[in-house]
């Protein structure tokens, strides 16, 4: 049987996609609350991946372990590394790398020790049905508000559109490439130019995309990782954080979420 386990950073967005959740089952479990149920006739296990990548490792094996998950979608907000990135903009993951990962000279820097890889990659066609998602969320924002709002996904589109609006960030773009993770909330203008120049290709910053994506790796379970970008991982990083997860990162997940689970 095929179980989707849907990986949430932030309260808001697991909240949002909580409310559309049919038959919903919570178990608690090591601290963590597990939702079971179904959306869009999909049978789905809705969790907080709580912050960092110990807590986000742990969430990952009892999705797999527990709760039988044989696809994970991580959904989450991240700092935008390079100018290129912009807040509003949508990165998927193509690969994921711990940027604080440092064995040297054990190991070349980056190198988690013992699995001879630095780099884990995101599994090809469920990142390909999530770009898809991301694209015709991002279509549809472009268009004129929808009128009838009784579905949830129009109504998730109207609340991104005015959203978007309100802060100011009106051509949001889907982007899809290198991103990565470690303990540190990156949150000044040196630290971002340090990430960029040591690892030139990473388009975003978090804390737990790469430690999911190593324990998918070693259970040979399909992962799509999903961030919206959030702050620009320099000195206002903190500011707007939480007024952006409420106006557009959470309804961006909802969107998202539901029209990849169509594709599914
Ligand atoms: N204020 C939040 C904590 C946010 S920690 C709360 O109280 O719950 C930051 C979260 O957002 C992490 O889950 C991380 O993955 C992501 N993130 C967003 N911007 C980031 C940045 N600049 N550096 C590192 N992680 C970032």
């Amino acid at each position: 049987m095929t179980r989707i386990a849907i990986v949430a950073a932030m309260a808001q967005e697991l909240n949002g996609l909580k409310e559309h959740l049919i038959n919903p089952i919570c178990t608690r479990y090591a601290g963590r609350d597990f939702w079971s149920g179904q959306i869009n006739g999909k049978e789905v296990v809705l969790v907080l991946a709580k912050i960092g990548k110990v807590a986000a490792a742990t969430t990952t094996t009892l999705l797999i372990q527990h709760f039988k998950a044989t696809q994970i979608v991580f959904t989450g907000v991240a700092g935008g590394i390079g100018a290129k990135v912009k807040v509003g903009d949508l990165v998927i993951a193509s690969e994921l790398l711990q940027h604080d990962m440092n064995a040297y000279p054990l190991f070349p820097v980056y190198e988690i020790p013992l699995y001879g890889r630095s780099h884990f990659p995101t599994h090809a066609n469920l990142s390909f049905a999530l770009q898809n998602a991301c694209e015709q969320v991002m279509q549809a924002i472009q268009k004129s508000p929808p009128k009838n709002t009784n579905n949830i996904s129009d109504a998730s589109i109207l609340a991104l559109q005015q959203g978007l609006l309100e802060l100011g960030l009106p051509q949001p773009q889907v982007l899809s490439g290198l991103i990565v993770s470690g303990d540190q909330f990156i949150a000044s203008q040196q630290a971002s130019a340090d990430l960029q120049k040591n690892i030139p290709f990473a388009l975003a910053v978090e804390m737990e995309g790469a430690a999911v994506a190593q324990v998918c790796h070693d259970f040979n379970i399909p992962l799509a990782v999903l961030r919206v970008i959030s702050d620009k991982a320099d000195d206002q990083a903190h500011l707007d954080f939480n007024r952006f997860i409420e106006k557009v990162a959470c309804f961006y997940s909802q969107a998202v979420v539901f029209n990849l689970l169509s594709r599914l």
